[in-house]
């Protein structure tokens, strides 16, 4: 079975390649995913020689003249020197090195340039850290990063973050139920606009719905209640509304084609919608992933056609629910498509080497081709050492 730690590149740098790639080898996992572009973020590092963190958005790789020549947006200059020498140090021990992508979400290239973030129903431009997936220039943006980060040498390019996300505010003192939130999200930019129309969507009806609906919740109507679902969403919303949001999966499957067409490595594809679901507290809504991926614009059987890879993020702490999400997942994309499942070795989702044991042996039972771990700075040592239990073949639940 394959296997990969998550491993970013203010980690590496922290503790030094060579020390941290000779305890990967230790955990007795086959190579590491490494965040190539990543985005800010503010982590706890709990063996890190900072305790706390600073991540910017960047790209961690001297950035390729040839092929962001006449593009308007060019990633953030993060650690350039992060990948010099990475490749044979993997290679040394023997372990694969996989270049992770975080391609949509960057904060500062939306503060630079607005117009091509995520618009909601009602003209606001309140999300900044999300570039609109529809956007021409975001979507040159992504074909260059892929082109940049498979020039690395690296075995795959993981790529997460090619997608619409989940939108909330980060103060609302005005109750807003999931399926507020989710129409609050929605984009509405010229771009999605034309692209639903051209599939035939009243995009203008859809949005004035979305509008109505978030408005009349914000004057005091009561919110929604209930998680998001097809069914739910047609009931609360309409027709329209529904198709607007499936219409975005032609955006999203197109992109990832012409990314895909991009690199001459193997591409996984990263779908978080468990990680939408379980990142809190690993207890995720009761629809499986595969089910929901769509909410984002992903469709699971479609990529199929497209690349050979998937990373499932099974954020959850119950193992019948990670081997569960498994099987829905191989059941969309079909059992000749790699399934790899993410797994969080520690907080929230699990608090014994056992229960992550339990975890892998379910999931490679429901058939998946390869588990990751996330991740080397954000766990601590005592966690981390849970996985070559968990990767042992032996290792008794
Ligand atoms: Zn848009």
């Amino acid at each position: 079975m394959d296997s990969s730690l998550f491993v970013l590149v203010e980690d590496l740098r922290g503790e030094g390649v060579d020390k941290v790639l000779d305890r990967v080898l230790g955990y007795g996992v086959a190579g590491v995913t490494v965040g190539a572009v990543h985005h800010g973020s503010r982590d706890v590092t709990p063996h890190g020689p900072s305790k706390l963190t600073l991540r910017h958005d960047g790209a961690h790789f001297p950035v390729p003249e040839d092929l962001f020549a006449g593009l308007r947006l060019v990633p953030p200059t993060g650690y350039t020197d992060a990948f010099d020498g990475l490749l044979a140090a993997c290679r040394t021990r023997g372990l694969k090195l996989h270049g992770r992508v975080v391609f949509l979400r960057n904060g500062t290239l939306g503060a630079r340039h607005p117009d091509v973030t995520v618009l909601n129903c009602f003209g606001d431009r309140g999300y900044l850290t999300d570039l609109c997936p529809a956007h021409p220039d975001v979507r040159q943006y992504a074909v260059a990063l892929a082109r940049s980060v498979a020039r690395l040498g690296v075995d795959s390019v993981v790529a997460e973050g090619l997608h619409y996300r989940p939108l909330k505010a980060e103060r609302s003192f005005v109750p807003l139920g999931p399926m507020d939130a989710y129409l609050m999200a929605l984009c509405f930019c010229d771009h999605c606009v034309a692209r639903a129309s051209g599939l035939g969507v009243d995009a203008r009806a859809a949005r004035e719905e979305c509008a109505r609906i978030v408005g009349g919740v914000l004057d005091g109507d009561p919110p929604a209640e209930g998680e998001v679902t097809r069914a739910a969403l047609n009931a609360y919303a309409g027709p329209d509304v529904v198709a607007y949001a499936r219409a975005r999966t032609e955006t999203i499957t197109s992109l990832v084609a012409d990314v895909k067409d991009a690199v001459a490595c193997e591409l996984v594809f990263v779908d978080p919608t468990g990680a939408v679901k379980g990142y809190r507290d690993g207890l995720p809504s009761p629809a499986l992933a595969a089910h929901d991926a769509w909410l984002l614009g992903v469709d699971p059987a479609a990529l199929a056609d497209l690349v050979s890879s998937f990373a499932v993020l099974a954020y959850a702490r119950d193992a019948a629910r990670v081997a569960d999400d498994v099987r829905a997942y191989l059941r969309s994309v079909g059992k000749h498509r790699e399934v790899r499942v993410v797994l969080r070795p520690g907080y929230p989702d699990n608090d014994s080497a056992d229960r992550l044991t339990a975890k892998v042996r379910g999931a490679r039972a429901a058939g998946a081709h390869a588990v990751d771990f996330y991740a080397y700075g954000l766990a601590s040592h005592r966690v981390l050492d849970r996985i070559p239990h968990a990767l042992c073949p032996t290792s008794r639940e």
